[in-house]
């Protein structure tokens, strides 16, 4: 592995580095999980689209900027070593996009694509399913093909389908063929969430937000167009999706590195309470170095995949580690913060510490979505390991 960058790539960090200091906004977001933070990413995203950094390993024709593997590690280590705004159409630029680049018709990836990286459509994701979630070959919501063959005609309901409150469209497996199970007869549909007959009900969060939804299908009529690759082929789509989930698209090292940074800063602020518990300096060495080997390992597979290899089932111990490790970070934290750590957002002196509250929160989610960690585990112990079942 060759670590000396390119003096295009140092062009190309240069240039990120100067965008953002110039137009990163000035008081943070609101979160993204309201409303009107939602809309507020929105326009930032419109921004970074405006100056070509949305989506940079796109192709320029569909909205991006043609950039390499290693260019994205750049420009995701500027980004999220300035604080910017977490993304807010993860689902769809993360997980649809590069599933559209792969299995979509030219018209779909036309259509689709150069919206998405702008995020004037923001997508929700519906696979999961009140008895289809681990398992998610139960899936029983149904998409059945019209006698003209130009739409489907979808019922059922998803569950904790992340920011469909406020989402735009839906990408979703449903079960096209009534007669089938498990991972057969299961087709690919996006679908409009204002299409009649698509009902959002939001869900509660830990955080007490309700960006969280369910979503319920009455008679919803999709265009046939929607589907994403060959009739009754969903799964073998999805599993491409969930590839890019749990690998590096979604969880690039770069953000767990920030975290590992403010957390050595909380410790510096608070080492005098912090040492009389040795063990947490212990764990903040772990969560830095933790997050360097993340980093480097992510530099490695990205050289890997340069030279055409392909990742399959070793995403899901990328899936293990950076959940893991960004809940360790967190549990620190809390125990830096010591009684300060309940403190919410709503006392002005506890802005920073209401920070870490809410990414301790969430980082309880880390080893549930993208795939639980229990089941990620039986993944490498059968298809890596090769162990018995
Ligand atoms: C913050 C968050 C965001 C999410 N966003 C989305 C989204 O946008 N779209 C979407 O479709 N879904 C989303 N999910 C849902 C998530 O993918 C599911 O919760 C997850 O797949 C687990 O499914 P389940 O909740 O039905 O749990 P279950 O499948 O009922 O599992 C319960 C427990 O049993 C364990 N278990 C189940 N089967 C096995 C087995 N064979 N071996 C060992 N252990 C097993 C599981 O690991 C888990 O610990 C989200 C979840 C969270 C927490």
């Amino acid at each position: 592995m060759d670590l000396a960058y390119t003096p295009r790539q140092k062009a190309f960090r240069e240039e990120v580095r100067a965008w953002l200091a110039a137009n990163l906004p000035r008081e943070p977001l609101a979160s993204y999980d309201t409303r009107e933070g939602f809309e507020q990413h929105r326009e930032w995203e419109r921004k970074l689209f405006d100056a070509r950094l949305s989506m940079v390993i796109w192709p320029e024709a569909l909205g991006g900027r043609g950039c390499d593997l290693i260019e994205w590690l750049i420009f995701e280590e500027e980004y999220y070593g300035a604080g910017a705004p977490m993304r807010v159409n993860q689902n769809g630029q993360l997980l649809l996009g590069p599933t559209l680049i792969e299995f979509g018709t030219e018209a779909q990836k036309a259509r689709f694509l150069p919206r998405m990286a702008s995020s004037e459509d923001m997508w929700a994701q519906g696979w999961s399913e009140p008895n289809a979630g681990s398992d998610m070959a139960a899936i029983t919501s149904k998409a059945i093909l019209s006698a003209d063959g130009t739409h489907y005609v979808v019922n059922g309901q998803k569950t904790w389908s992340t920011r469909a409150s406020f989402a735009d469209w839906l990408f979703g497996l449903f079960r096209s063929d009534p007669g089938s199970s498990r991972h057969h007869g299961l087709s690919y549909l996006a679908v409009p969430l204002d299409a009649p007959g698509v009902t959002i009900r939001p869900i509660q969060a830990l955080n007490g937000k309700q960006a969280f939804a369910e979503i319920f299908f009455d008679d919803v009529k999709v265009p046939v167009e929607n589907r994403i690759g060959d009739e009754g082929q969903g799964w073998h789509v999805a599993m491409a999706t969930a590839g890019f989930e749990r690998g590096l698209l979604l969880r690039s090292p770069a953000r767990f590195q920030y975290t590992a940074r403010k957390l050595v800063e909380l410790y510096k602020a608070n080492r005098e309470v912090a040492d009389r518990d040795p063990s947490i300096r212990d764990a903040v060495i772990e969560a830095w170095t933790g997050t360097e080997a993340y980093a480097l390992s992510a530099y490695h597979t990205v050289g890997r995949l340069a030279k055409g290899a392909r990742i399959g089932a070793e995403a899901s111990t990328n899936k293990i580690y950076w959940s893991e490790l960004d809940l360790k970070m967190h549990e620190t934290a809390m125990r830096i913060l010591g009684p300060f750590a309940e403190l919410t957002g709503d006392a002005p002196e506890a802005v920073e510490a209401a920070r870490w509250l809410d990414g301790f929160l969430f980082a309880q989610a880390g080893p549930i979505y993208a795939g639980t960690n229990e089941i990620q585990r039986n993944i490498i112990a059968e298809r890596m390991l090769g162990l018995p079942k």
